[in-house]
């Protein structure tokens, strides 16, 4: 990484964000903005539009009618993709750029904010945009006389509703199929992610993408996405975020249209050690990094950690070594391990969370405490706690932070019934050399994604989503198209 860039790249201005609505920047209809304010040092980065209502409506209308009209559904797959390809390939000339701003945003260390924000979000359009023209109809295998035929039709206006954690990442697994589909987008940033969005979505009318296709329209998730899930104009709400407004999503959407609604809603993923684990070392430093980097602020992040009980000293000290030894700070730092925390609310929550466990007698192996305080950043140390029985708070819900709970076991059965036991269903771990072991419980684990022997890292070409209150509907790989093509029958008398 080019040091004297990013030296460059931190110190430059960020400029007031706007909305872009039907391909021009506006400002929010009352006028007024938000700060944004970097979790770096708490100061003022810059501002965007604070949205309203109006806003949102605009924005929907301006994706409703570029969707009717066909600007954009209507070009020949080929040139949807030629344009798809150039926004990926002006994602990835910029990359560095983009990075830098959306780490002064939200706090994610450099080193994993460029693979996983711009060169991920690149990677990510032109896997959709190669698939636009791969993606057939059917011919139904009915009786002579009758032709069935299923078209796939892009469902229409999206409402794509995005956290803060990896607003490129998550927003290119909505935008990437969406667009690929035909579909036209309103794209609702997080409050304190907005601007690496905002300067993707330039990019995009760069690239060519026709005014009115992609929108974003920044502000309070209150307003501006409870806007959007009302709006008679979207048909479809994709949404990553907290359960709490997962639920409002789907009360918006019973009280208005009936809009489809899908939901990625974290998890407290359940990360299983055996002792006859193929690395022991390897094993504890992946599932450090599987709930440690980003500080914790991951949706698949490992956040409970099952060891069998006869290595389970011996991991838990490995493991703390390895949290003591990852370096937490300066995000654009290309040596740290864990940057800040995106926000002060969101670390006073994570502190809660520990001494709610100290105060019920749990063991804090290491961490606990916010640190750096005097750099006005949010920083907390990675942190261990252990001991923890399965229905404490630390052990059922989403911290959101560097904060592992770490629970002992005797048999597999009981290592399922803990991994089963909350809520959630998004992702989970296995570490065993045990094949048939391994098969059992990549079935009996309720979730999204099982890995084995390892953590995290699954690429494209695999489906993401939760089961229970993690959530429906899947990103990545081609099932994400499901949620943006609709089927449609001709049934014709021959
Ligand atoms: P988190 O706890 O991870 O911040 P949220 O669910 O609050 O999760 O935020 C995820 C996204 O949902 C953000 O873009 C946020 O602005 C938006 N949001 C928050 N509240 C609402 C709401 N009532 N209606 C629609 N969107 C919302």
């Amino acid at each position: 990484m080019n040091t004297a860039e990013l030296t460059r790249l931190r110190s430059q201005p960020v400029k007031a964000g706007s909305h872009i609505i039907d391909g021009e920047l506006r400002a929010a209809s009352h006028g007024k903005v938000m700060d944004i304010v970097s979790p770096i040092d708490g100061t003022l980065l810059t501002t965007v539009p604070r949205g309203t209502a109006d806003d949102a409506n605009a924005a929907a209308a301006a994706a409703r009618k570029a969707f009717d009209d066909g600007r954009w559904s209507g070009l020949a797959p080929a040139a949807r993709k030629k344009i798809l390809l150039k926004w990926a390939d002006l994602i990835e000339a910029n990359a560095m750029e983009i990075a830098v701003l959306g780490v002064r945003d939200n706090g994610t260390e450099i080193g994993m904010a460029l693979k996983a924000e711009p060169l991920s979000a690149a990677g990510t359009i032109r896997y959709y945009a190669e698939a636009i023209d791969k993606i057939y109809g059917e011919i139904a295998p009915t009786a002579p006389g009758n032709l069935g035929l299923v078209h796939k039709e892009p469902v229409g206006v999206v409402g794509a509703i995005v956290p803060w954690n990896f607003p490129l990442m998550i927003g290119a697994w909505k935008l990437g199929p969406a667009l690929a589909a035909g579909c036209t987008v309103v794209l609702k940033p997080a409050e304190t992610a907005s601007l690496s969005l905002l300067r993707i979505a330039e990019l995009a009318l760069e690239a060519g993408l026709p005014k009115g296709v992609l929108n974003v329209v920044t502000g309070e998730g209150a307003i501006v996405g409870a806007a959007l899930a009302e709006a008679a104009d979207v048909d479809v709400i994709v949404f990553t975020g907290s359960g709490t407004t997962g639920r409002r999503l789907l009360q918006a959407s019973a009280k208005s249209n009936l809009k489809r609604v899908y939901l990625e809603l974290g998890g407290k993923s359940p990360n299983i050690v055996f002792a006859d684990a193929p690395d022991i070392d390897e094993a504890a430093k992946v599932s450090a990094q599987g709930i440690f980097r980003n500080s914790g602020q991951v949706c698949i992040a490992g956040s409970r950690l099952l060891v069998e009980r006869s290595i389970h000293d011996a991991f838990v000290e490995k493991l703390v070594a390895t949290a003591k030894s990852m370096k937490v700070g300066d995000p654009l730092d290309p040596s740290t391990g864990a940057g800040a925390v995106n926000s002060l609310g969101q670390l006073e929550q994570n502190l809660q969370f520990v001494e709610e466990a100290r105060l019920a007698g749990r063991t804090i192996a290491t961490g606990g405490k916010r640190i750096l305080a005097e750099s006005g950043g949010y920083y907390m140390e990675p942190t261990v706690v252990a001991g923890v029985e399965p229905s404490d708070r630390v052990a059922q819900e989403e911290v959101f932070g560097p904060v592992l709970a770490v629970l002992p076991f005797d048999t597999e059965d009981e290592a399922i019934e803990i991994a089963n036991g909350t809520n959630f269903g998004l992702a989970a771990a296995v570490w065993t050399q045990n094949l048939s072991r391994a098969h059992r419980m990549v079935k009996r684990i309720k979730a999204g994604v099982v890995h084995v022997n390892t953590y995290g890292g699954a690429d494209s070409t695999v489906p993401l989503g939760g089961v229970k209150q993690s959530g429906n509907g899947h990103d990545k790989s081609l099932h994400a198209f499901d949620k943006y093509l609709d089927l449609k029958t001709a049934w014709i008398k021959l």
